[in-house]
């Protein structure tokens, strides 16, 4: 008998700088297929992206350069979906607190880079995010956004300490932590089982659960 299954989709991975060979490996670790992303070029055929932690100013300069960060934002605002952990949370948000930078943006969230300060600038700790099930999540934070404020479509999907660590917003999930860099794959799971769902696309915004006004 033929298996009528759909192919796998293909999941880019930013790699221009930070911690993308985790990432791949936790696709590849529930069979995932992936692709280096360092080209406009590369962005050809994929079918969902993940933009790694690292640094942003430099994520963003790199990218900016070779017109891939504008062919990224074209694509994410066309549905594209999309998963930024840490440096790639902040390349999602519409604004940092900072002062300007190369961004994507796309998300209703504001964020302070480094946000945790000194004392936490890196830290573990277990974060609910009840879309994924029991038990928590081991949050691996290091020199970690926090999130100032978020506007009324982002659905808040775990926060630590009063604070949003996770979040979805249509085809866009975010968390401030770095779930590559545990062997917990649930995360990377719900984001590829997500590709092609409808209340995953970028006109949806589901509302109720952790929605929260700005
Ligand atoms: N502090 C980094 C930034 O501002 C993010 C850190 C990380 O991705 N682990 O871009």
């Amino acid at each position: 008998m033929t298996s009528r299954t759909a192919p796998r989709p293909l999941i880019g991975v930013l790699a221009v700088q930070g911690a993308f060979a985790e990432h791949e490996e936790a696709l590849a670790a529930i069979g995932g297929r992936s692709r280096r992303v360092r080209s406009v070029a590369d962005m050809a055929g994929v079918d969902g992206l993940i933009i790694p932690g690292g640094e942003s100013t430099t994520l963003g300069r790199v990218a900016g350069e070779s017109g891939l960060l504008a062919e990224i934002a074209a694509r994410v605002a066309d549905g594209l979906p999309v998963f930024g952990t840490c440096a790639g949370m902040i390349m999602l948000a519409s604004d940092t607190t900072g002062g300007p930078q190369p961004l994507i943006g796309g998300m209703d969230i504001v964020v302070r880079r480094n946000g945790y300060g000194r004392q936490c600038a890196s830290f573990e700790a277990p974060i609910d995010v009840p879309v994924i099930g029991s038990p928590p999540m081991i949050g691996v934070f290091i020199r970690a956004p926090w999130v100032e404020s978020v506007g009324p479509s982002v659905e808040v999907l775990a926060e630590h300490a009063g604070r949003v660590v996770a979040a979805r917003q249509g085809n866009m999930l975010v968390t401030a932590f770095h779930p590559e860099l545990t062997d917990d794959r649930r995360l990377h799971r719900w984001f590829l089982d997500g590709i092609g769902r409808d209340d995953r696309r970028a006109d949806v915004t589901t509302g109720g659960f952790g929605v929260r006004a700005q």
